[in-house]
């Protein structure tokens, strides 16, 4: 099989905050990405932070979204999240939250009370995934996958773990439910352990290297918190750890369907999104209490 090409190495960029309790760096910026990323349009990555003690549990408060999904994987902290359509949970260190907005919710997402109170070290990722234009407006879902759930395949002489998210890795399925086509591994490597992973061609291929750094194909260095992006033009590729290392890897077909984004909704056609607007201000979406 003939080796995916990395087509870009991405460092963290100056970080924002979403709400105040998620300091992220957005690795899918702006409407080209999102086409070259399809079917991910949005990974706000809140690399390691240390958020102070409060009694005032940080976060986002009462939103909405409409024509996608949003993934959640807490690598540490804990958080709490409730919507609109009945929906919600807390995850911590190790769970992904797997939240289907498509015809559209309310939800809140914030530090969870308990852990605000001693506060500490927080990363977390949140993806947004977008849904084909016949599923946009199926009924909101949502799956709080434990880490218990997630099931984990050893690599030989002890290189590490794969933990499969969705999709599937050497024929071990993931929990996860998708509306189109998506691998989302957790690669767990000691020092000098090394994999390959193999995936379709035209799949939209990257890693994001949330612990440690890792040698791509032999030949290039991912630092942590980096984002390393790959070409369409091959089905292989290596990853060897450099010290221990946490990979997120993400792959997915295209959609291949028209991108009409604003804010918190992503749609195919302006039409769809002035009526995602006029929906929400017409409390369409049902009603979340502060
Ligand atoms: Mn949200």
């Amino acid at each position: 099989m003939k080796t995916k090409n990395i087509e870009k190495v991405t460092r963290p960029g100056t970080p924002h905050f979403v709400g105040d309790g998620f300091r992220v760096h957005n690795f899918i910026p702006g409407t080209s990405t999102m086409q070259r990323m399809d079917p991910f349009i949005m990974l706000d990555y809140n690399s390691k932070f240390n958020f102070p003690a409060t009694d005032k549990p940080k976060g986002v408060g009462v939103h909405p979204h409409r024509g996608f999904e949003t993934v959640t994987i807490a690598y540490k902290g804990r958080v709490q999240h409730d919507d609109s359509s009945g929906g919600g949970g807390i995850i911590g260190e190790g769970d992904v939250q797997w939240m289907t907005a498509a015809s559209g919710v309310l939800h809140k997402e914030f530090h969870e009370t308990e852990w605000s109170k001693t506060g500490g070290a927080f990363q977390m990722v949140q993806l947004w995934v977008n849904l084909p234009a016949k599923d946009k407006m199926s009924a909101p879902k949502y799956q709080a996958i434990a880490n218990a759930e997630i099931v984990k395949v050893s690599l030989p002489e002890e290189a590490g773990e794969v933990e499969v998210i969705a999709g599937e890795f050497q024929g071990n399925k993931g929990v996860a439910s998708t509306f189109s086509p998506i691998n989302m591994f957790n690669v767990k490597l000691k020092k000098g352990g090394k994999t390959q992973l193999s995936f379709p061609e035209n799949y939209t291929t990257a890693i994001l290297m949330v612990e440690g750094a890792a040698k791509v194909n032999e030949i290039v260095d991912a630092p942590e918190d980096h984002f390393v992006m790959f070409k369409n033009d091959g089905e292989t590729f290596t990853v060897e750890a450099l010290e221990d290392a946490v990979i997120l890897v993400l792959s997915g077909e295209p959609l291949n369907e028209p991108i009409a984004a604003h804010g918190p909704f992503v749609m195919n056609t302006k039409e769809e999104l002035q009526e995602a607007f006029q929906d929400f201000n017409t409390g369409k979406f049902g009603y979340l209490e502060d």
